[in-house]
């Protein structure tokens, strides 16, 4: 019984070694080490972002560094035609069956440090494959899709939604079209673009509250070319069995779970409540963004026709909203503003590698308890 023990001990801390003797089961990554701080930040200036023009050279940057680690594939075109790209992270040269999962950003074009952190985390890991233990360990046994800007021609006009005037993040096939969800069934009726991000400020006059209930979420669900091509790329991840999703926001500063549909299709289970509760807190305790403890019940925020929402909905796997920066960025309460990127940077670090070093946990619905290994400086000071 002592033998066994031990041989079980062993292998659950000999991830690599195992590599050669499974070809057909995901190996576990429990083996990573918290004393691991030495990797390294990307070389980013305050400053300078990437608007599509720059990510695209960038996404193309990291394939010709990094071919062994990094395919890079468009998902689809956006209205006016621009490519949506997705970086596909793993180490091509191990092909074993891996954990996959799905990170997005800017499906609110305005919102641009949504797609930076995105490109900041791809080339955090890039960096450091080979050259930190838990790093390469983590790109061995996972296929990282990333999607840094689902709404190319929102973010080239600063705008929140698509250039059809549809807010994306209300188009997903989940109570779709609900006025109490903060989702007006508009489209193409009132002519083709129905409103711009830079309207809302004004509306404030009138309204003493956001008025959310005038996001237009389109004419019937996946109704726009970028929202069919996540849905795509979705489907295609899970036919390889995704393990969770994350959809990157600015500027709300915390994390939310399903459900945020003002009529949830249906009521998740006492473990899938558990475990959304536990990351939560989770980020809570370990960085600086809160709790968005907004789900589940009826109270507090609702949105419908999310990308987090459908997700979890149509695949059952762990889904997430994180919400970068702090609401004095925040867009609609006055233009918002762009500066400390590399800051907010270092601030999504902890929250991309809990994920990570946990998606066997997420996978499975169990408890993720790993602590991920940091550099230093993170997560950093928050600002005062
Ligand atoms: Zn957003």
């Amino acid at each position: 019984m002592l033998f066994i023990t031990l041989l079980l001990i062993t292998l659950s801390f000999s991830g690599c070694i195992q590599e050669e003797e499974s070809n057909d089961e995901k190996e576990t990554i429990n083996n990573i080490d918290e004393l691991d701080v030495c990797s390294i930040l990307p070389d980013w200036k305050d400053g300078e972002y990437h608007e599509y023009y720059k990510t695209t050279d960038l996404l193309n940057e990291f394939q010709i560094k990094y071919p062994d680690l990094v395919n890079l594939f468009s998902i689809g075109e956006s209205v006016l035609g621009k490519n949506i790209w997705c970086i596909r992270i793993t180490n091509e040269k191990n092909n074993q069956v891996k954990y996959n999962c799905l990170i997005d950003g800017c499906i609110h074009g305005c919102e641009w440090e949504a797609g930076e952190a995105c490109l900041y985390f791809a080339e955090y890991l890039l960096i450091n494959f080979g050259k930190n233990e838990s790093i390469t360990n983590i790109l061995n046994v996972t296929e990282i899709y990333i999607v840094p800007l689902l709404n190319p021609d929102g973010r080239q006009a600063d705008d929140r939604f698509n250039a059809n005037g549809v807010d994306l993040n209300r188009n997903f096939n989940i109570d779709f079209g609900r006025i109490r969800g903060g989702s007006l069934r508009v489209g193409t009726v009132l002519g083709k673009k129905v409103f711009t991000y830079r309207e809302f400020p004004r509306l404030h006059k009138w309204f003493s509250s956001f008025p959310r209930f005038l996001l237009n979420c389109g004419r019937r669900p996946f109704s726009e070319p970028e929202t069919q091509a996540l849905r795509d790329l979705t489907y295609e991840i899970d036919s390889h069995d995704l393990s969770f999703y994350l959809n990157c926001h600015t500027a709300v500063h915390n994390i939310a779970t399903p459900w945020t549909a003002f009529n949830p299709p249906f009521e998740m289970t006492n473990q899938e409540k558990k475990i959304f509760t536990y990351v939560k807190e989770w980020v809570a305790e370990n960085t600086e963004y809160e709790n968005a403890d907004l789900s589940f019940e009826g109270e507090g925020y609702k949105a419908s026709g999310t990308s987090t929402d459908w997700c979890f909905k149509e695949f059952k796997v762990p889904s997430f909203t994180f919400e970068i920066l702090s609401q004095d960025y925040e867009p609609a309460a006055g233009g918002g503003k762009h500066d400390s990127l590399v800051h907010w940077m270092k601030t999504t670090l902890p929250v991309f590698m809990y994920l990570l070093v946990n998606i066997e946990n997420l996978h499975d619905w169990q408890i993720p308890d790993i602590q991920p290994p940091l550099p230093e400086d993170v997560p950093p000071t928050p600002l005062s």
